[in-house]
């Protein structure tokens, strides 16, 4: 049992200042797996007046001692990455060749990959007669999901470090484990006191206290759309800097030659890992009309292949996050049968044999665009298949979505796979698999409006100052 009940502010962990605790789930077994507090609007504001003190240090460090820090940190978080990874599964449910595999991969390499960009990042820069300055934004509001929790935690922390801001951390209830072992990293890596904060809460309390907070500069927020837009609205009045990384229904084009059934098995696979639950998940799986039989027949083979099961044990997939979220994606499941798509893998309830956890069976559907099962972000392993006659066609669909986050492309003939790439309507797309820390991160349209990752991520944490005859005129 775990029992973190103290929050991280001002460089101590200390004690709500009303005590207030709730019960940690497991899903995967459906028992109290710990004890966390629930904080309140008092501790946002002691959290915000330590980091608002540290701001006027922390904000004029140097680069080196920066550099310093973020190698400390990053020293720490390997030391203690097996317990990070094993604190990820218990919380949220990830196979642990997963939680200790990718997840906490993803937290290092945005703390490397922010570590790398600082040394040559330009802070400073003559145009003329003017300096141009890259300052820090001030405090900031961090507010994080559940889904890769080290991931959307460590790519916000590790920017915000580095251009000298200081924040107050609000991680997700359902998957706060991980957060509060990566406040003990910080900690020892000698993060000044005041710099990092973290409350652990609700977000209608703690998130949307920080929102409407007057003395904190900016949020940055990874989470679900109705979130985002309250986010918004509570910040407007404050007039901060807002960044939204929202959700998504991706689709993965499958370009017809002969890798076509390799990559729907492949594209399959994909969107089972972490149980579906990816914010740019390809979750619309786009194939040749004229051969949807042989896509039918590796779709189905690859989502009957995905075992399910124990996340300790050697299962490729675990459970769903919570009973809300199991409930959920039943009902998008019944939805799918109810508006007609045909459902070639998995269906309704448990996997065979499992009684207890909240374990989905992973999920094929051969449908249509209009369906809300194409439509709707699902965050469960749910995938709907869609014919397309050609590639405009397959644009077209791909195009036709409220969200713009992710996008794939899968086939041979890369100068076809480019082209079709550029064509599509989203922040970001994977041509064959490609995986890369430097590149942007981040939505169009309803997916939201900030990007992370890389040299992109510093300029969300970075005000533009210009000094005007900084040089005299020649
Ligand atoms: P969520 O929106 O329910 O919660 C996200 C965070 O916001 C949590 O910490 C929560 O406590 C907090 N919160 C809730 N209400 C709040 C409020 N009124 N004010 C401020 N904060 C509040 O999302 P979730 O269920 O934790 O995560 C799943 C969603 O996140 C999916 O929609 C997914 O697509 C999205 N997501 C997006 C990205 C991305 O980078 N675009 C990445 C991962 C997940």
């Amino acid at each position: 049992m775990r029992n973190y009940t103290q929050f991280y502010i001002d460089g101590a962990f200390v004690d709500p200042i009303t005590p207030k605790t709730a019960e940690v789930i497991n899903p995967a077994t459906e028992a109290v797996s710990g004890t966390i507090s629930l904080g309140s609007e008092a501790d946002v504001d002691k959290a915000v007046a330590a980091a608002r003190r540290a701001f006027a240090s922390w904000s004029v460090s140097t680069v080196a001692e920066r550099i310093d820090l973020l190698g400390a940190i990053l020293a720490e978080y390997e030391r203690r990455e097996r317990e990070l990874g094993e604190a990820v599964t218990e919380e949220m449910g990830a196979p642990l060749s997963l939680g200790c595999g990718f997840h906490t991969l993803l937290g290092k390499g945005h703390i490397g990959t922010a570590l790398e960009v600082l040394k040559t990042y330009k802070f400073e820069e003559e145009r003329g007669v003017t300096m141009i300055r890259k300052e820090p934004i001030g405090v900031c509001g961090l507010i994080t999901p559940w889904n890769w929790p080290m991931n959307q935690t460590c790519v916000k922390i590790a920017p915000a470090l580095a251009t000298g801001c200081t924040m107050i951390l609000k991680p997700p209830q359902l998957a706060p484990y991980s957060a509060q072992i990566l406040a003990e990293i910080l900690h020892t890596a000698g993060v000044p006191a005041g710099v990092f904060n973290m409350i652990q809460g609700a977000g209608s309390v703690i998130g949307a206290a920080l929102s409407r907070h007057k003395d904190v500069d900016m949020i940055s927020f990874t989470g679900s759309e109705p979130v985002g837009v309250q986010i918004q609205k509570d910040a407007a009045d404050t007039v901060k800097r807002v960044g939204l990384e929202l959700g998504g229904k991706s689709a993965w084009i499958v370009l017809d030659d002969a890798s076509m059934a390799a990559n729907v098995a492949g594209a399959t696979g994909g969107m089972m890992g972490n149980s579906g639950q990816t914010c740019s998940a390809g979750s619309r799986l786009l194939v040749p009309a004229a051969r949807m039989e042989e896509a039918i027949a590796a779709a189905a083979g690859a989502a009957n292949g995905v075992t399910v099961g124990d996340p300790t044990g050697n299962f490729a997939m675990g459970p769903v996050v919570s009973k809300s979220q199991y409930n959920i994606i039943q009902d998008y499941i019944t939805k799918g049968i109810d508006e007609g798509a045909t459902l070639i893998a998995g269906g309704p309830g448990r996997p065979e044999g499992i009684d207890k956890g909240w374990f989905v069976r992973p999920t094929v559907f051969v449908g249509n665009n209009d369906m809300v099962i194409a439509r709707e972000e699902i965050f469960g392993p749910v995938l709907v298949m869609i014919g397309y006659d050609d590639l405009d066609h397959a644009v077209e669909i791909a195009n036709d979505s409220d969200f713009g986050l992710g996008g794939y492309v899968s086939g041979e003939d890369l100068t076809v796979a480019r082209d079709v790439s550029k064509r599509m309507r989203t922040g970001a797309i994977w041509v064959n698999g490609g995986f890369d820390f430097n590149a942007p991160f981040g939505g169009y349209k309803r997916s939201g409006n900030g990007r992370e990752w890389g040299v992109e991520g510093f300029a969300e944490y970075v005000e533009t100052k210009a000094i005007v005859g900084w040089n005299a005129a020649g």
